[in-house]
């Protein structure tokens, strides 16, 4: 049995939905109340991948006002994935992924200089009503900034949370 540690980090404007992210992938719990990221918290999930590889998953998850300073760099570092999570009830967030793609790229590489994966994840599908970004708009910026992929997730409800995990975990085992 080999095993493998990848760290994945999770970047986006506060509010957006990391920190529950976090909680529901890792733990299966959903916290209504807002808790606000102080510094960085880690999370740990270990996964059997198949009878060769068990992978330890690390997941950091940083607080939203740290953004675009000196300390992401150190955040950034050796990360093997990345999660940019946007609201899809709040434009400015979607617009926001950009800087954050930019501030990852500037700052961070794989060991073998090329860019770190990076998925797209515009959560609270779940609130129709309030939606402020459409499926065209996503898929063009995630074309045109090179993101591997992206998806609609909700935390809230539980929608497409292990899958997204899931696409990242085959693309770094691919890699790896
Ligand atoms: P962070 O600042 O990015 O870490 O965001 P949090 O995880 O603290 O979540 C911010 C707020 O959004 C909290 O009140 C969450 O309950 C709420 N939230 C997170 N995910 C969802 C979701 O999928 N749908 C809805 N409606 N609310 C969510
Ligand atoms: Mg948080």
């Amino acid at each position: 049995m080999t095993e493998l540690l990848f760290k994945v980090i999770i970047i986006g404007d506060p509010f957006v939905g990391k920190t529950s992210f976090v909680q529901k992938y890792v733990s299966n719990t959903f916290r209504k109340d807002y808790k606000m990221t102080i510094g960085v918290d880690f999370a740990l999930k270990v996964i059997r991948w198949s009878h060769k590889y068990n992978i330890k998953l690390q997941l950091w998850d940083i607080a939203g006002q740290e953004r675009f300073t000196s300390m992401t760099r150190v955040y950034y570092k050796d990360a093997h994935a990345c999660l940019i999570m946007f609201d899809l009830t709040q434009k400015s967030t979607f617009q926001n992924t950009v800087r954050w793609k930019r501030d990852l790229d500037q700052k961070c590489n794989l060991v073998d200089g090329s860019p770190v994966p990076c998925l797209l994840l515009a959560n609270k599908c779940d609130d129709i009503e309030h939606r402020e970004v459409t499926q065209e708009e996503i898929e063009e910026l995630c074309k045109e900034f090179n993101f591997l992929g992206w998806s609609e997730t909700s935390v809230k409800d539980g929608l497409m949370i292990e899958e997204s995990m899931g696409f990242l975990l085959e693309e770094m085992m691919a890699k790896h």
